[in-house]
């Protein structure tokens, strides 16, 4: 089907590469079977040999290139990426049906000397990766930064295993305190990786990496096992001791072994399961269905408690709180950010912030309030009745052998 395209002139040594895949294909071959998306691929492979641009060839599965020579800047393979896809946005007849279809492109433009020809076939495909993630239907120039950025992404989730082998991951913990007495009554557990090169990193850094490898299972379970231990060793001055609470990701808790393992846990280290409390953020709560709601339902029937992490931001339906036997709420730190303002930006917030701390103890749960980093926030929230605050002002994430000195 390959086919040369016009001559265009010699100009410097440079050349372009389009990879366009065409977006959902599977859905053709699943639905209308492989004959009919056979049909699609020969239609597609048509229409961009009837482009101007260059040379096309079928690399396979749904994924065609585009060759350019010639071409003077970037603009000229972005031009013929546009070419292509508006080309294959026109619905295809197949068998009777009109199928609407798009495609995604991924694009190289660079001197013929600059690096061989693999390397821009695998930038071109980095760059479609890029364009379908991105929402499809769109085309994406390779970019020098957004590829180291996904080297690193990738080289960081596959040390992962060998690092919480070595002991690398630990926990950081941020006191909870009483509203009213000024007591710590909960200590809230905070992932960290002490990185042999990069240094402490946050969980923003690798939470993500853990959930998309699906790493998160065994590091989720070794952090709870972790801050588990450390609270066996906190005691209350003739108080209750802390409770120790700690993150959840959504994985995490559509895991059908959950509940189980975190009485095994439990067990073993001898916490007992009401100075443990799970967080689970308010959309993991708000989707959760099947396994995740047997596995609150169980948690909180050995008496394990269960917040809802950021609650507010973002989910007006409130209805999963019937489903899930939760105990607290957290409100988060943007709501109490506002509340050190003027004007109406402040009144809105603090209107939010009463209302949602009138909701939660209307439902008998505890209310922390997160992210306090002044007087006037404490304050403020004390005088709206929140039960709990954390945050900056109260005690910041610390190591444990610093946390009740
Ligand atoms: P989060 O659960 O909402 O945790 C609160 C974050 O706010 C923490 O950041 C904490 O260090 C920070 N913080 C505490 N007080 C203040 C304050 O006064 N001002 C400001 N600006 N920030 C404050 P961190 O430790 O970087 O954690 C970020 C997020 O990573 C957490 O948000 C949580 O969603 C996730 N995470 C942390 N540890 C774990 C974990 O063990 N497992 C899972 N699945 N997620 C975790
Ligand atoms: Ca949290
Ligand atoms: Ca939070």
């Amino acid at each position: 089907m390959a086919r040369r395209a016009a001559h265009r002139p010699a100009g410097p040594a440079r050349f372009g590469v389009c990879l366009i895949g065409l977006d959902r294909f599977g859905a053709v071959n699943n639905s209308l079977g492989y004959a009919a998306g056979d049909r699609v691929l020969a239609a597609a492979a048509q229409r961009l040999a009837e482009l101007p641009d260059g040379v096309a060839c079928h690399l396979g599965g749904a994924v065609f290139a585009l060759l350019i020579r010639g071409t003077a800047e970037p603009e000229d393979a972005i031009k013929a990426a546009d070419r292509a896809l508006a080309a294959l946005r026109t619905p295809f007849e197949v068998d009777g049906h009109e199928l609407p279809m798009s495609a995604s492109a991924g694009v190289v433009e660079r001197a013929v000397d600059d690096g061989d020809p693999a390397d821009a076939l695998r930038a071109a495909a980095m760059a479609l990766q890029w364009a379908k993630v991105d929402g499809r239907d769109r085309w994406r120039f390779f970019d020098e930064a957004r590829n180291a950025n996904a080297v690193d992404r990738y080289r960081l989730s596959a040390e992962m295993p060998a690092a919480l082998a070595r002991g690398e991951f630990g926990l950081a913990y941020q006191p909870m305190v009483d509203l009213t007495t000024g007591g710590v009554v909960g200590v809230e557990s905070l992932a960290r990786w002490d990185h042999p090169e990069l240094g402490q990193l946050a969980p923003d850094r690798f939470i993500a990496l853990a959930e998309d490898s699906g790493f998160i299972l065994p590091l989720g379970m070794h952090l709870l096992e972790m801050a588990c231990r450390q609270a066996v060793r906190w005691h209350g001055d003739g108080a209750e001791p802390p409770f120790v609470s700690v993150n959840l990701s959504a994985q995490q808790l559509c895991h059908p072994g959950l509940a189980a393992e975190v009485a095994v846990v439990l067990d073993q280290v001898g916490l007992p399961p009401h100075r443990l409390q799970l967080e689970i953020t308010e959309h993991a709560a708000m989707t959760a269905e099947g396994d995740a709601i047997d596995n609150v339902r169980a948690l909180a029937g050995m008496a394990v408690r269960v917040a809802l992490d950021d609650f507010g931001t973002g989910y007006c339906g409130l209805s999963y709180l019937r489903r899930l036997p939760v105990h607290a709420i957290k409100l988060a730190g943007s709501f109490v950010a506002g509340l050190d303002g003027d004007g109406v930006t402040c009144r809105t917030d603090e209107a939010v912030l009463a209302s949602l701390i009138h909701l939660g103890h209307t439902l008998r749960l505890t209310v922390t309030a997160e992210g306090i980093e002044s007087e006037r926030q404490r304050t403020r929230l004390y005088e709206l009745g929140c039960d709990l605050g954390q945050g900056w002002l109260l005690g910041r994430p610390t190591t444990a052998d610093k946390l009740f000195r």
